[in-house]
């Protein structure tokens, strides 16, 4: 049997114009695809509609087509989906691995041990659920044992989601999917066999391989890249310093983006976005791309 051809994406959240971490994530996942022979599809990540802001997906997909990252298909979004979260929700609650949660988060930090992704859910209404009325979030109950999968960058990570995580949210109590149950909804919808994104994300995968496992779904090849800190070690997305990518000077955004990520530097006297990719597709080479294993970095196990 032949391998399945390589299907991967890039997913921004339009919370603001592309800044040089998620062009440097956008790089790689488009490198790594082309480089493979493979698709490369776009998803628009608006399920935390709160943190959206107006004008940014035009401006991230402008931006991307200026440094000549074209995708294979029309990108989807999220918050177009949400009936199909919710019957995924549906069928985690009927499989029994669901339950309502109405802590709120200032009840979880008084009693939760901390963990390095955020305080770890002591399980509270698991044993004692909300009444029926009340407005609630989903949380899916997560096993005592080690999840390991082998990052093609990172290497070997293993999690065991009780001791460090906690039962997490699906379903939010504000009606929206939780990233976690989103995430691996539209990989498996969109069929995407490779993801390629930043660390932040290395310590969410054991949880979304764990609802993969619930779901029968297939698990993704993974490889995190480096993130992109400013100065004050601070990650850049998060730091006002985390200024967009200049669409006049594209070659050299991608230059400098190839650098972060350790590639061979391109020869000088390629012009033009067009002559860029070129050289690069066949150049890449994902064994050079430093592993970040940050064990620490801002919680995506909130309400
Ligand atoms: N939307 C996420 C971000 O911009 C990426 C999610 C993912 O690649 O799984 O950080």
């Amino acid at each position: 049997m032949t391998a399945p051809r390589y299907r991967g994406r890039f997913a921004p959240s339009p919370s603001g114009p592309l800044h040089f971490g998620s062009l440097v994530a956008a790089v790689a996942s488009y490198a790594d695809a082309r480089h493979h022979d493979g698709e490369w599809l776009l998803r628009i990540d608006d399920v935390d509609q709160v943190r959206c802001r107006s004008g940014a997906e035009q401006s991230i997909l402008d931006t991307l087509d200026a440094f000549g990252m074209h995708a294979d298909a029309k990108p989807i979004r999220q918050s177009e989906c949400s009936e199909r979260y919710l019957a995924i929700l549906d069928r985690l609650i009927a499989g029994g691995h669901a339950y309502r949660c109405n802590c709120s988060r200032k009840q979880i930090a008084r009693i939760a041990k901390s963990g390095s992704e955020g305080p770890i859910y002591p399980g509270t209404c698991r044993q004692r659920p909300p009444p029926d009325d009340a407005s609630a979030a989903w949380r899916v109950r997560v096993p005592a044992k080690a999840i390991a999968f082998d990052d093609r960058v990172a290497g070997e990570i293993s999690q065991d989601l009780a001791r460090d995580i906690g039962d997490f949210v699906l379903h939010r109590t504000d009606g929206f999917a939780a990233y976690q149950l989103a995430v691996v909804v539209d990989d498996h919808d969109q069929k995407i066999n490779q993801v390629v994104r930043g660390a932040d994300l290395l310590w969410s995968t054991p949880r979304q391989i764990w609802l993969q496992q619930l779901l029968g779904f297939p698990t993704p090849a993974y490889a995190h890249i480096p993130l992109v800190y400013d100065p004050d070690g601070r990650k850049l997305s998060k730091s006002d310093k985390a200024h967009p990518v200049d669409p006049t000077n594209p070659v050299g955004g991608l230059r400098a983006a190839w650098k972060h990520l350790g590639q061979t530097p391109a020869p000088e006297g390629l012009h033009g976005v067009d002559a860029f990719w070129a050289w690069a597709i066949s150049s890449w080479d994902i064994r050079r791309v430093p592993a970040d294993r940050e064990e620490k970095h801002e919680s995506r196990n909130s309400l």
